[in-house]
């Protein structure tokens, strides 16, 4: 008899699950229901002054390769580009200061650029150094980003650098953000190494991709990759407009409860965000309130267009970091146009404004007027801009940013165990769970695919 396999949410992870699927098992009956009339989830390249840009994810990391692998596997690879400038700002009592080189993840590796940076106190450039001397000082499992930068280089790198970067990526604050799970990278260097200097310098020198692109991207923005996926799952029995309101187990089978029908089958993957996922499993209770335990956060991102000959600044870099130190709504200013080859043109400056993370709900609280006029006067004063907007856009991504707490991992092995209890063949996979970046979720969609399959194998 064929089986059947129903993946829930066409995002990335969604719609990697089912390209596995039919890969793998091309027997199997495989449908994805998405709740809204797209796919791609928080990958959305729409267009802005006639230019393709992403009103979320603009690029991948190239330092793991799921991405890069799947990339070649679609035949995308020489459709991928990179920043055009690595340089960047942070700012620093409401002045720009360019970042030093010899930084990995925020935390620097060579303390005379970072002196001479003058973005943190020649004090804290010493406090930094004492990491090649101080004995081992690790405190065990369950650290966090911040609470090993402080430990090791002391505050002020930890909040005008590291939690800048670190905590940007994740809409967080590092100081509640686990490692080992936010930056790997930081948590075997401090586990190799007494010092974390000497960690990531190792690492750099082991690693000799380390001196690719670190982030790319494509020529039409990251819709490309959703596009050309959507287009290698051929006929697939994908279903828009179709929300899922319910899952429950039926004498061996799953009921799916949808807007439109209830839908039987072997296998659910609930390729949603956490806080849906619980939503959709109030039948088996002690996942569904793990699940709710997860904290998500919120962002707005406005992207906004200028005439270039308006911005008094140089532009030279990929962008400004904003320590939440410095009080402002504003968290990044990417600049768009001189980031991306795709979003330039010579009359304007495109900028991509991110504002909101965890525990700093004041953008989100916003109407789109008021938000666009705060961070226009905070961007304008940053950055010398006279004259007016031309154009914007406010994109709004509600409980989109997972926050891996210390213990994060545990919590996860916890819900799948409650699952292969109570609820027997749905399986969990995307960015709430190991891991929120592209890559990492296109790894989880291709495990979760295997241990469905497993598991209709089995069954
Ligand atoms: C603003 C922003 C910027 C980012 N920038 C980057 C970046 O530059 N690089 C990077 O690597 N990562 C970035 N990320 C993270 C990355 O984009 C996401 O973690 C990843 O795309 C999530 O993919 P996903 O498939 O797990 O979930 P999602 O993309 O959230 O997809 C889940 C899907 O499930 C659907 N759904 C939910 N509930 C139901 C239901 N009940 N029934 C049916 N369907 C349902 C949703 O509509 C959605 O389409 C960014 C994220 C955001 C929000």
């Amino acid at each position: 008899m064929t089986k059947r396999a129903v993946v829930v949410g066409g995002g990335i992870a969604g719609l990697i699950t089912l390209y596995r699927i039919r890969q793998q098992s091309p027997d199997t009956d495989a449908v994805l229901l998405e709740a809204s009339p797209r796919l791609g989830g928080k990958i959305l390249t729409t267009s802005f002054l006639g230019r393709p840009i992403d009103e979320a994810a603009d690029a991948f990391i190239s330092r793991v390769p799921w991405a890069l692998e799947l990339c070649e596997e679609l035949g995308l690879d020489n459709f991928l580009i990179s920043p055009a400038t690595t340089d960047a700002y942070v700012l620093v009592d409401g002045e720009l200061r360019k970042l030093p080189e010899g930084l990995l993840l925020g935390v620097p590796t060579k303390l005379l650029p970072l002196l001479r940076s003058r973005i943190v106190s020649p004090l804290a450039v010493l406090r930094a150094g004492l990491d090649r001397i101080r004995p081992d000082d690790w405190p065990g499992d369950d650290e966090s980003v911040g609470g090993l930068i402080r430990r090791r280089m002391g505050d002020q790198i930890a909040d005008r650098l590291v939690d800048p970067l670190i905590g940007s990526i994740n809409a967080g604050d590092t100081d509640h953000l686990d490692v080992a799970l936010a930056a790997p990278q930081l948590e075997t260097a401090s586990r190799r190494h007494r010092s974390l200097i000497a960690g990531l310098k190792e690492q750099t020198k082991i690693s000799p991709e380390n001196t690719k692109p670190l982030f790319l991207s494509f020529e039409n923005g990251m819709g490309h990759l959703v596009k050309v996926l959507v287009n290698a799952l051929g006929d697939a029995d994908i279903r828009t407009n179709t929300r899922v309101t319910s899952i429950a187990n039926n004498d061996g089978y799953l009921n799916i409860t949808t807007n439109g029908a209830t839908i039987e089958s072997d296998v659910v993957v609930l390729a949603t965000p956490a806080h849906q996922a619980a939503n959709l499993l109030s039948s088996c209770s002690s996942a569904a309130s793990r699940l709710s335990s997860i904290e998500h956060a919120s962002v707005a991102l406005v992207t906004m267009g200028f005439r270039r000959s308006d911005v008094h600044h140089p532009l030279d870099g990929s962008g400004v970091l904003v320590p939440h130190t410095e009080g402002l709504l504003t968290t990044a200013i990417s600049w768009g146009s001189s980031k991306w080859p795709h979003w330039v043109d010579d009359e304007h400056a495109v900028f991509r404004v991110s504002a909101g993370r965890a525990g700093d709900t004041r953008a989100l609280a916003l109407d789109d007027d008021d938000l666009v006029e705060a961070l226009l006067t905070e961007i304008a004063h940053i950055l010398h801009i006279e004259g007016s907007l031309i154009e914007w856009r406010v994109s709004r991504w509600i409980d989109a940013f997972p926050q891996y707490a210390p213990g994060h991992d545990r919590l996860v092995s916890a819900i799948e165990r409650d699952l292969r209890t109570e609820m027997p063949g749905v399986f969990l996979t995307g960015a709430a769970y190991r891991g929120l970046g592209i890559p990492a979720c296109i790894r989880q969609g291709g495990e979760c695919a295997d241990a469905a399959l497993d598991y209709l194998t089995a069954k």
